[in-house]
C-alpha cells in the first residue's frame, strides 16, 4: 500500500503547469495499479486555492496547501520548508513531482530532510505485483533503465514532457492549509526579476506540437552556385512565427552560427538536438537540409513522428530515421508550406 502525494507549485498567475498536471496523470495511473493506496495534492505557491480548484476532479482525496507571499517565488529555502512540511502532514510514502527547475533545485534536499531517497528524470512509472518501478533513460537516451526502491519515503521527479497530462472538468477542492512560517534566514534570498529573450525571439518552445529542426545544409551553396542565408533565415523564422513550432538545430549548423559566420543569427547551441545536444519530447519533428546522421537522430528519440526534407535520397533519414523522407528542396517546399499557411491564415 502507497501514501501517494503529489506535490506542485503553482506558475506566476497562479495557474498549474501542464507538467504538474502531467504527474497528476501518473499518479493516477499509479493509484488505480495498485491496492488500498491514496492519493493526496500538495499545492506550493502564493495562493493556491484555484490550482487546487483546477484539479478538483482528479481523484484526490485530500488537498493540501501551503500558501503565502514567502512561497510565490522559486528559493531553495522556501520551498524545501513548504514541501516537507506537505511530505510530513500526507505521511506520504511516495512523493511525485514534475521534474521543473523550481522542484528538481528543492526536493532532493527534502527527501534527505525527512530520510528518504530521490530519484529524478524518471519518464515512466508502473506498478506490478505491489510494486512501483519507474523508468529512466541512460547515456543520452539510448539505455532504457527500470527501477524500484524498498526506501520510504520515495521521492520521484517526472520528466515533464513524459505523460499526457490529466485533463478533467475544474470543481471546488476543499483545501486544508497547512501553516508555514519561513524563520528570516530563509528569506535572504530574493527573485528580482527574470531575463529572457523578447517573445519572438524565444525560439526554444518545449510545449509546441511540431519540432522544425534546420541542419547546416540552409547555408550552403546552393544549385545556382550561391549561398542564400538570408532567405533560409526569413523562410524559417516566417514558419516558426505562423506556427510556434519549436526551433532544433544540428550540431554542424549550431557550430557555424557560434563561429560568428553569416549564418542564422537566431541559432544557438541551446537549439542543438542530439548525442551532445537536447532531446526534446514533441508529437511531431520536421528535419530540413540536415543529413539525419546517427550522433543527431539519437535526440529524436521522443518525436513520434518523423519527417525530413532533403536533396539527398541517400541521406541518413531515408536510413530508417524518418517516417516520411521528401526528397525535395527544402528552400522551394518551405516557401510553398509558408504560402499555404499565409493563405489558411487569410481564409
Ligand atoms: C561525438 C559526436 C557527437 C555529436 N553530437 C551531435 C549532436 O548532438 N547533434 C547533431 O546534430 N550532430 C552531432 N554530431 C555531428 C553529426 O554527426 C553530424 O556531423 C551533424 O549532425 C551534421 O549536421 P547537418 O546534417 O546539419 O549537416 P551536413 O552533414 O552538412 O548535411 C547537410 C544536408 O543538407 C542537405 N541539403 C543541402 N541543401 C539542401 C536543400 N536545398 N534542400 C534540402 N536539403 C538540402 C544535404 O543534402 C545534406 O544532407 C556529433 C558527432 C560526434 C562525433
Amino acid at each position: 500500500m502507497e501514501t501517494i502525494l503529489v506535490l506542485a507549485h503553482t506558475e506566476a498567475d497562479g495557474s498549474l503547469a501542464r507538467s504538474a498536471r502531467e504527474t497528476l496523470a501518473a499518479a493516477q495511473s499509479l493509484q488505480a495499479a495498485l491496492a488500498a493506496t491514496t492519493l493526496s495534492v500538495g499545492l506550493v505557491g502564493a495562493d493556491v486555492q484555484a490550482a487546487a480548484d483546477r484539479v478538483a476532479a482528479c481523484g484526490a482525496t485530500r488537498f493540501f496547501g501551503v500558501a503565502g507571499a514567502a512561497f510565490a517565488q522559486s528559493r531553495y529555502a522556501t520551498d524545501a520548508l513548504a514541501a516537507e512540511a506537505l511530505c510530513r502532514e500526507a505521511a506520504a510514502t511516495l512523493i511525485l513531482a514534475p521534474g521543473t527547475s523550481r522542484w528538481c533545485r528543492a526536493l532532493p534536499g527534502v527527501a534527505h530532510r525527512i530520510g528518504g531517497r530521490v530519484d529524478t528524470h524518471a519518464a515512466g512509472l508502473s506498478a506490478a505485483d505491489g510494486a512501483v518501478s519507474i523508468v529512466r533513460w541512460y547515456y543520452r537516451q539510448r539505455m532504457e533503465a527500470t527501477m524500484a526502491r524498498t526506501q520510504r519515503p520515495w521521492v520521484v521527479l517526472i520528466d515533464p514532457g513524459s505523460v499526457a497530462p490529466w485533463d478533467g472538468p475544474a470543481g471546488a477542492a476543499s483545501l486544508q492549509m497547512i501553516d508555514v512560517e519561513p524563520p528570516p534566514a530563509a528569506l535572504r534570498t530574493a527573485v528580482t526579476g527574470f531575463l529572457a529573450p523578447a517573445a519572438d525571439a524565444q525560439t526554444i518552445r518545449p510545449d509546441a506540437d511540431l519540432l522544425f529542426v534546420a541542419g547546416a545544409g540552409w547555408t550552403k551553396v546552393q544549385a545556382d552556385g550561391k549561398t542564400h542565408a538570408a532567405e533560409a533565415a526569413d523562410l524559417i523564422l516566417t514558419f516558426l512565427r505562423k506556427t510556434q513550432a519549436s526551433l532544433g538545430g544540428s550540431k554542424s549548423l549550431v557550430d557555424l552560427s557560434g563561429e560568428g559566420q553569416a549564418v542564422l543569427s537566431f541559432m544557438t547551441h541551446l537549439n542543438q538536438v542530439g548525442q551532445t545536444g537536447a532531446t526534446p519530447r514533441h508529437p511531431k519533428g520536421l528535419a530540413t537540409c540536415c543529413h539525419g546522421e546517427e550522433p543527431h537522430a539519437v535526440g529524436w528519440r521522443f518525436i513520434s513522428e518523423r519527417r525530413a526534407v532533403n536533396l539527398d535520397p541517400n541521406c541518413g533519414w531515408a536510413r530508417g530515421k524518418a517516417d516520411v523522407l521528401y526528397v525535395a528542396d527544402a528552400f522551394a517546399v518551405m516557401a510553398k508550406v509558408n504560402a499555404l499557411l499565409a493563405e489558411r491564415a487569410s481564409a
